[in-house]
């Protein structure tokens, strides 16, 4: 089962990612993860992708596309994955597409968790996230045990600084213009489904499972 979470940058693709990877045991994939662990490592790749990542800018292309590639080449991705936040771009789409091809597979779902522009800013400035372990919790909507304590590893929970009010607008920007075309580019291959993003956390999933299970 290979699936891909399409949507706006708070709309709660890595909420449902990794409840779809917990009920069918098959890894979650967030670039934005890998990007930010890197960060964190003060590695190269991590420096390179925070220049872009703090203006709210996507990561080029050339970069991200060879990161995704090695991780769906693990042992560990045989039996499918949920890719959370990649593809972003048609380029990338197309690089996906014709390295699965040559392995004569293809992507069976791209579930596009559809969320307004007006309800993302109060999504992301509520949204905090451990940088240690990934989980994501929201002020309002799911607040951890312990205020900025994450219930799953007890590292801080921060602000990411790309949720910050002035780089949301950006990232918004960014994914009308080069995220939102492969809404359009899955729906041509018949493999787009959407869900309405607005309804509570459980019944987004359950909408999901009604389409994974059909
Ligand atoms: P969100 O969860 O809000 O959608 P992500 O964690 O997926 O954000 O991504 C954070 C940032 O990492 C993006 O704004 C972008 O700079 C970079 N990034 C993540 N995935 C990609 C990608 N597929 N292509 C380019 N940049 C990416
Ligand atoms: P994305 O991966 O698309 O950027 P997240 O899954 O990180 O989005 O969700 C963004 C924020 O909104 C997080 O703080 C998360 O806890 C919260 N959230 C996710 N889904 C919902 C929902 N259905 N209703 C309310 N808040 C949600
Ligand atoms: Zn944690």
């Amino acid at each position: 089962m290979k699936i891909i979470m399409l949507g706006a940058p708070g709309a709660g693709k890595g909420t449902q990612a990794k409840m779809i990877a917990d009920k069918y045991h098959v890894p979650h994939i967030s670039t934005g993860d890998i990007f930010r662990a890197n960060i964190k490592n003060g590695t190269e790749l991590g420096m390179e992708a925070k220049k872009y990542m703090d203006q709210g800018l996507l990561v080029p292309d050339e970069l991200t596309v060879k990161i995704l590639l090695d991780r769906v080449g693990k042992e560990d991705c045989k039996e499918g994955y949920v890719l959370d936040g990649f593809p972003r771009t048609i380029p990338q789409a197309k690089v996906l597409d014709e390295a699965l091809a040559e392995l004569g597979e293809s992507i069976d779902y791209a579930i596009d968790v559809d969320v307004p522009d007006e309800n993302i800013v109060q999504r992301m400035s509520g949204r905090r996230a451990c940088l240690s372990c990934g989980a994501t919790y929201h002020l309002e909507h799911v607040p951890p045990q312990k205020e900025g304590v994450c219930d799953k590893c007890g590292n801080e929970l921060v602000l990411r600084d790309d949720d910050k009010a002035d780089t949301v607008l950006n990232r918004l920007k960014v994914y009308h213009d080069q995220t939102q075309p492969l809404i359009q580019f899955y729906e041509t291959k018949g493999v787009l489904k959407t869900v309405d993003g607005t309804q509570a956390m459980e019944d987004v999933f359950q909408s999901i499972i009604a389409i994974l299970e059909k």
